[in-house]
C-alpha cells in the first residue's frame, strides 16, 4: 500500500473513533473548538506533503510554538541557554510549579511551561515583545518558506485573561532570578507565541528544519536539530512523554490546540490535528495515528 493511501485509510478509521478526548477548555477561545476533527500532514525529504483530512485547517499551535522558540534561541545564545534551563524529563504536568522550588528556579526542560518561559524572557532579552514574536513567526514562516502564517490575536488575548498560572510561574521565575524581563513582558509575548495559527501542511513543512530534511531551508545546523530532536523525544509530550515514546518511538512536540509536530529523523516531517486531548493534554486521536503511521511505516528510531 502507498503512504498516500495509507493516509486516506488513517482519515476514514479516526473518524469512526468513539471517544475523541476532551477539548482544552482552561484557554476559553479553545474551549468551543468541535473535538471531532483531524487533519494530518506528511513533509518527505523529496519536497513531497502527503495529506489527508483537515490538513489545511488552521490552528492554534499552544505549545508546539516552543520548538521554533528554542531553536531561535539556541541560533542567538547556543549552549548558554542550559545554565538557565534544565533538559531532564520532569514527569510531572505542563503547567507544574512543583519542581521550580526544589531546584531553585531552574525549569527541568524548555518544554514544560516554566522552561518555555525563560526561553521567552532570553528571547526578549535587548528586544521588545514585538521584535521578539516577529523573530519566532519570522523563523516560522522562513522554515516552512510560507509566509502566510499569523498569530490568533483572539486566543492570546483570551490566555492572557486566564492564565493565573503561567503568570505565577513567572513571577516565581523572578523571585529566583532566572527571568530578567516583567513578568507581563514575558507572560504577554509567550501567550502570543503559543497563539500562531498554522495548518497541518505549514506545520509539516516548518517541521522539515528540525527532521533535517533535504528540501529543509538551511536554517539549523545538524548539532541543534539533534539537540532539539532529543529533547522531544524525551520531554515533548510532559508526564505523556515515555508513553509516547512506548507507543510512537519518533520525537514529538505536543499543544493543548490539539496539534502534534512528529520527525522522523532524514525523512519526514509529520504533523498532525485533532483537538480532544488525553489525560496528559496531549491529542488522544493525534497520538493514535502516529502510533499507526509508525507501524506502517517503520520509523520509529528505535528501529
Ligand atoms: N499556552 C498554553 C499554556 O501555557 C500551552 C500549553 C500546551 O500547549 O501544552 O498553558
Amino acid at each position: 500500500m502507498t503512504l498516500e493511501r495509507f493516509l486516506q485509510d488513517l482519515d476514514r478509521d479516526i473518524r469512526k473513533a468513539a471517544d475523541w478526548g476532551k477539548v482544552a477548555d482552561y484557554i476559553p477561545e479553545l474551549a468551543g473548538v468541535a473535538p471531532d476533527q483531524f487533519g494530518i500532514a506528511v513533509a518527505l525529504a523529496d519536497g513531497q506533503v502527503l495529506t489527508a483530512g483537515q490538513a489545511d485547517r488552521g490552528f492554534s499551535i499552544q505549545s508546539v510554538s516552543k520548538v521554533f522558540a528554542l531553536a531561535c534561541v539556541l541560533g542567538r545564545i547556543g549552549e548558554q541557554l542550559w545554565l538557565r534551563v534544565g533538559r531532564e524529563p520532569s514527569g510531572d504536568r505542563f503547567d507544574s510549579i512543583l519542581l521550580l522550588e526544589q531546584e531553585k528556579g531552574r525549569p527541568r526542560n524548555p518544554f514544560i511551561n516554566a522552561g518555555a518561559i525563560v526561553v521567552t524572557d532570553q528571547l526578549l532579552t535587548g528586544r521588545s515583545p514585538q521584535q521578539t514574536l516577529a523573530e519566532i513567526l519570522g523563523f516560522v514562516r522562513a522554515a516552512a518558506e510560507d509566509d502566510d502564517i499569523h498569530i490568533d490575536k483572539a486566543v492570546a488575548r483570551s490566555e492572557a485573561r486566564t492564565g493565573y498560572r503561567n503568570a505565577a510561574l513567572a513571577h516565581y521565575l523572578r523571585s529566583f532570578g532566572n527571568l530578567r524581563n516583567p513578568p507581563d513582558h514575558v507572560i504577554g509575548t509567550y501567550v502570543h507565541q503559543c497563539a500562531i495559527e498554522m495548518s497541518c501542511i505549514q506545520l509539516a513543512r516548518a517541521g522539515r528544519v528540525i527532521a533535517g530534511l533535504d528540501c529543509a531551508p538551511p536554517l539549523l545546523a545538524p548539532v541543534k536539530q539533534r539537540r532539539i530532536n532529543a529533547l522531544m523525544m524525551t520531554c515533548g509530550q510532559y508526564d505523556g512523554s515515555g508513553n509516547f515514546a512506548f507507543r510512537v518511538g519518533m520525537p514529538a512536540k505536543s499543544g493543548v490546540g490539539g496539534g502534534l509536530l512528529v520527525i522522523a529523523p532524514g525523512k519526514a516531517s509529520i504533523a498532525i490535528w485533532s483537538p480532544g486531548l488525553d489525560g496528559w493534554g496531549n491529542s488522544q486521536m493525534g497520538t493514535l495515528a502516529a502510533e499507526r503511521l509508525a507501524e506502517f511505516t517503520g520509523w520509529s528510531v528505535f528501529g
